[in-house]
């Protein structure tokens, strides 16, 4: 062991000191003008780093992202329309569940792990009358980065009304809502957030709210028009996870100052690095169309990959993140995202080189 344990987890990920000294404070009473100070400026900067509409508004909802998705399936959607869902892996799933669930009429493009999505095939589901279309920006299951320049032309041409999952993929590439012309943009505080878990971002274009506003949403917590309501005032309907969204604050702030273009440039130089330097060993990369937040890697060894998450673990106290499923023993994944620097990332690549020496 040398040294504090190291998360390449996919989230909650590595924070910095400055965020974790906020979480050790008292919470503050939030109904007062103070609080809706700092979610006005939330939103504001929110918006502003998501390259979102002027008119949009954002949605701050207590819940991990699952509880996001499922908010924006539940006010954008109903048995009226027929939705398109991108499934390249486990992410991709939960929206048909989510479908299934609130028995919302749904067609699936279904992708081999790893298989990015091409024109070609993106083309046969044009002129087919989708209203709808569920895909999560980076499937952080296996790593895969989708066009979205491609997938909003698509979406324009049609007149699809297009919710992004952008959970895995904000601060880590480049997130443009107006360019790509997507409706309704999900994020959580997780991920390259680097902020604890428990709140998700909803941010809605103008159809985005309109489709909330006419939804026959059959659950209280989950009403985007309460939120939208409460939040023109700076507030929510509920108690939220009030020290996250102070924490939010501080982030985002931070972000703004370093400038948005840069902090993402952090994430894909560190990225580069560990791919450049795990070339070396019996490793594969899983995706050809890899996002900057992950690399997810195929031992050549013979090995089951698991086995390096539970080493890694026991004898170097670093985290990697394991898959599940069908994937357990063929894939495992390495972070690019939080507090991690190049010093953090030799660490690990000692720790594989040993684990590789070994003969495993
Ligand atoms: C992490 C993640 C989520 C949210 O998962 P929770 O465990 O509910 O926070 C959703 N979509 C993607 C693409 C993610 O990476």
């Amino acid at each position: 062991m040398s040294g504090e344990r190291l998360n390449f987890a996919v989230g909650p990920v590595m924070m910095h000191e400055s965020i974790r000294s906020i979480g050790k404070e008292q919470i503050p009473y939030f109904r007062t003008p103070e609080f809706s100070g700092v979610m006005k400026e939330n939103e504001g900067m929110l918006k502003k780093i998501a390259g979102a509409p002027k008119e949009s508004r954002v949605v701050f909802l207590t819940g991990s992202g699952t509880a996001g998705m499922e908010m924006a399936v539940m006010n954008s959607f109903s048995q009226k329309d027929k939705v398109l869902v991108v499934n390249g892996g486990s992410f991709g799933e939960r929206f048909e569940k989510l479908c299934g669930i609130y028995k919302i009429p749904w067609e699936s493009i279904l992708l081999n792990p790893g298989e990015p999505l091409t024109k070609s095939c993106l083309e046969q589901y044009s002129g087919r009358g989708f209203t709808g279309m569920l895909i999560n920006m980076h499937e952080t299951s296996t790593g895969v980065l989708y066009d979205m320049g491609m997938i909003g032309d698509f979406c324009r041409s049609n007149h699809i009304f297009l919710v992004v999952d952008a959970i895995s993929a904000f601060l880590a590439d480049r997130v443009a809502m107006e360019e790509w012309g997507i409706g309704l943009l999900i994020l959580s505080s997780q991920k390259a957030l680097a902020l604890p878990p428990g709140m998700s971002f909803l941010v809605l274009g103008e159809k985005a709210m309109q489709r909330a506003g006419k939804a026959e949403v059959k659950s209280l917590y989950f009403r985007i028009t309460e939120y939208l309501k409460d939040g023109e005032c700076g507030q929510t309907p509920y108690t939220p996870a009030v020290s996250v969204l102070l924490q939010l604050n501080l982030r985002l702030k931070q972000v703004l100052e370093m400038g948005i273009e840069n902090e993402i440039r952090r994430v894909h130089g560190l990225s580069v690095y560990f791919r450049e330097n795990i070339k070396k060993m019996p490793f594969e990369m899983l995706t050809s169309s890899p996002s900057n937040a992950v690399t997810a890697l195929v031992p050549l060894t013979g090995a089951s990959a698991y086995q390096y998450f539970e080493k890694l673990d026991k004898e170097y106290d670093i985290w990697v993140c394991p898959n599940s499923g069908a994937l357990k023993d063929k894939v495992f994944r390495v972070g690019h995202i939080g507090e991690v620097g190049q010093k953090e990332y030799d660490r690990l690549l000692n720790a594989l080189h040993e684990i590789v020496e070994e003969g495993i």
